[in-house]
């Protein structure tokens, strides 16, 4: 295996572990619109729905665990840690189950489980439900809470440090992601452009699998095993 290895995850990872994707038929993206709730204009117009919106999913993820896929990626991690290597590990996902598996990860999408202050810009855990008019542990000030999570509009995380893990790597593994979602869509092309081998883990094909040098489909927690064993 390569030695610098980038891995990009999405929704598809955590399938297995009852957490619905973006896409998945009955699931919590089919019966609330996203443009309604995941925006900072839905935030702005009524608080309380957003936040409900997001309770709903923050209880889903509590409640959830790591499923063999989230495991064996955190083996891999550790594995060419210990002699050298890297497995830079860039989620889409604001679940929280890579890091109970073990592993580091990058949330460029952010967090679930953390609040964010609009007044003082703190980041704070958040594991129950968030009310309208909670005060921030950090300034006190009532009603500027909002999840670390970024909507719709926003610009998404850790870009620079992403960027730089990609220019440094030699293998590019994208897993249970349908490549819809930009500018993480863009990184299968990123990597070939640079030079990187590609290689896409998923149920099924993904919009980008033209892109890939190797392809195997199947549930997550089956063949992220098979491929980092
Ligand atoms: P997506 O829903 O667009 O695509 C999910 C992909 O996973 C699909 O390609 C599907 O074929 C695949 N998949 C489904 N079940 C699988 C399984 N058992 N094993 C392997 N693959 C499986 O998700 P996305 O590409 O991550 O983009 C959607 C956006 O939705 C992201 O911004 C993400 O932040 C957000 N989201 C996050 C979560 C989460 O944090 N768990 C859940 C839903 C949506």
């Amino acid at each position: 295996m390569a030695e610098a290895v980038f891995v990009l995850t999405g929704a598809g990872v955590s399938a297995e572990s009852g957490l619905g994707t973006f896409r998945d038929a009955g699931g919590l993206w089919r019966r609330f619109d996203p443009m309604r709730l995941a925006t900072p204009e839905a935030f702005a117009r009524d608080p309380a729905e957003v936040l409900a919106f997001y309770d709903l999913r923050r209880r889903g993820v509590v409640a959830a665990q790591p499923n063999a896929a989230h495991r064996a990626l955190a083996e891999a991690q550790a594995r060419l840690a210990a002699r050298g290597g890297r497995l830079f590990l860039c989620t889409q996902n604001v679940d929280d189950l890579h890091e109970r598996a073990g592993a580091e990860a990058v949330h460029m999408h952010g967090e679930l489980l953390k609040t964010r202050c609009q007044a003082c810009g703190g980041i704070h855990a958040q594991h129950g439900d968030l009310g309208v008019d909670e005060p921030c542990p950090a300034c006190g000030r009532a009603g500027g809470l909002r999840p670390d999570v970024v909507w719709f509009g926003e610009m998404p995380k850790h870009l620079d440090r992403i960027d730089e893990a990609l220019r440094g790597s030699d293998l590019f593994v994208a897993i249970g992601t349908s490549g819809s979602v930009y500018p993480a869509a863009g990184y299968v092309a990123e990597a070939r452009a640079l030079g990187l081998r590609t290689c896409e883990l998923n149920l099924e094909p993904s919009d980008n699998a033209h892109l890939f040098d190797l392809v195997r489909y199947g549930p997550a927690s089956e063949i992220v095993q098979e491929f980092f064993r």
